[in-house]
């Protein structure tokens, strides 16, 4: 069974929308990251294009000073204004006057649009919820659902979680069709010290990617990898996820020595998991043992997941763990052997919860 039908919940369906899906230009995370700030300062639930414009076009703006490429086809009226807008040849009222003629022609519509074959199809049968109406043809703009509002006030915690997926999934985009030119560049790796996701040239120069643990979260959903108590992805936060390596990183100094027979990379973003501090390292937390073999498949599950989903990561985890399923089967079973094989003891928490994934 896949993971998404067992809890269709709003911040779910959020996601569906956000995190899933084929993507052809970054608009829909601007328009999802300005939703989340007029949600979060509500007025009125009828808001006008005028209204969202700018916020809407200042997403944009930001990402376009570090990531020229903002979608798969030649950039429109809309991208051209924003990049006036920051190289000051145009003021904000002539960008928000362009992008309210120009900027919301297809992201209104494709908003709740998601690509029902790449994720599953019954989910989106049985839900159907939206988190805003299209009232362009009588009121010039559209109106805020109490969707929205439930999803941002009532659940603790989920406006900076949603925020910094949505943040991290944009990044992860953007970066994809920027490195398009050659996949091979595209081997993320996750770096300790920073928490980041960075990617290297072949001239072992880095380049940061986006935070992990918004990267993460998304198909996790806020809950530990391995015993499914809540976890949260804010900085600040009680609750703050680690990001784990699934195969201890006290193996890399013994994968390096291995020589020819070398199976695991294990900064590799194949191997990255969120957990709790109490399984990571609380008192029968993991440390340097071996998740146990249910634990595997878990894990299998989660990269074969991100790989069909179309998830921009999903060049990156082919590179890592092999071209087709059975491949990569085959990959995490080699890697389950040269763990034990240097580590010796199997560990498995108990359950906190219901298992979700
Ligand atoms: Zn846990």
């Amino acid at each position: 069974m896949n993971f998404i039908d067992v809890e269709p919940t709003l911040e779910n369906y959020w996601r569906a929308i956000i995190l899933f899906g084929k993507n052809t230009a970054s608009y829909k995370f601007a328009l999802a990251k300005s939703l989340i700030d007029i949600s979060l300062a509500k007025d009125s639930d009828l808001i006008s294009l005028e209204d969202l414009a700018l916020p809407y076009a200042m997403h944009l703006c930001e990402h376009l000073k570090h990531n020229p490429k903002q979608s798969t086809f030649k950039s429109g009226k809309f991208i051209n204004a924003c990049y006036d807008f920051n190289n000051q040849a145009i003021g904000q009222d002539e960008l928000m006057h362009i992008t309210t003629k120009e900027g919301f022609k297809y992201v209104l519509d494709a908003f709740h649009v998601v690509n029902t074959k790449a994720v599953n199809e019954r989910f989106f049968d049985v839900i159907d919820e939206q988190f805003f109406i299209d009232e362009r043809k009588y009121n010039k703009g559209i109106r805020l659902t109490d969707n929205l509002f439930k999803l941002f006030y009532v659940f603790d915690n989920s406006a900076d979680n949603l925020n910094q997926e949505t943040e991290s999934r944009w990044n992860l985009v953007e970066k994809a069709w920027a490195l398009n030119m050659n996949k091979n560049l595209l081997s993320v790796e996750y770096d300790n010290a920073t928490k980041q996701l960075f990617t290297q040239d072949t001239n072992h120069r880095r380049t940061d990617i986006t935070c992990s643990r918004g990267a993460l979260n998304g198909y996790q959903k806020s809950r530990c990898f391995y015993c499914f108590t809540p976890i949260s992805i804010a900085s600040y936060h009680s609750m703050l996820a680690d990001v784990d390596h699934f195969f201890p990183h006290t193996l890399k100094p013994q994968v390096a020595n291995a020589g020819c027979c070398r199976p695991v990379n294990v900064d590799g973003v194949w191997n990255l998991v969120l957990s709790c501090t109490d399984c990571n390292r609380g008192e029968n937390g993991k440390f340097a043992q071996v998740p146990a073999p249910q634990l595997l498949q878990r894990l299998h599950t989660r990269n074969e997941y991100l790989i069909n989903s179309h998830h921009p990561l999903r060049e990156t985890l082919i590179m890592q763990t092999g071209k087709n399923e059975r491949s990569r089967q085959y990959f995490l079973q080699k890697s389950f052997k040269f763990s034990k094989e240097h580590l010796l003891h199997i560990w498995q928490p108990m359950p906190k919860a219901s298992q979700l994934f």
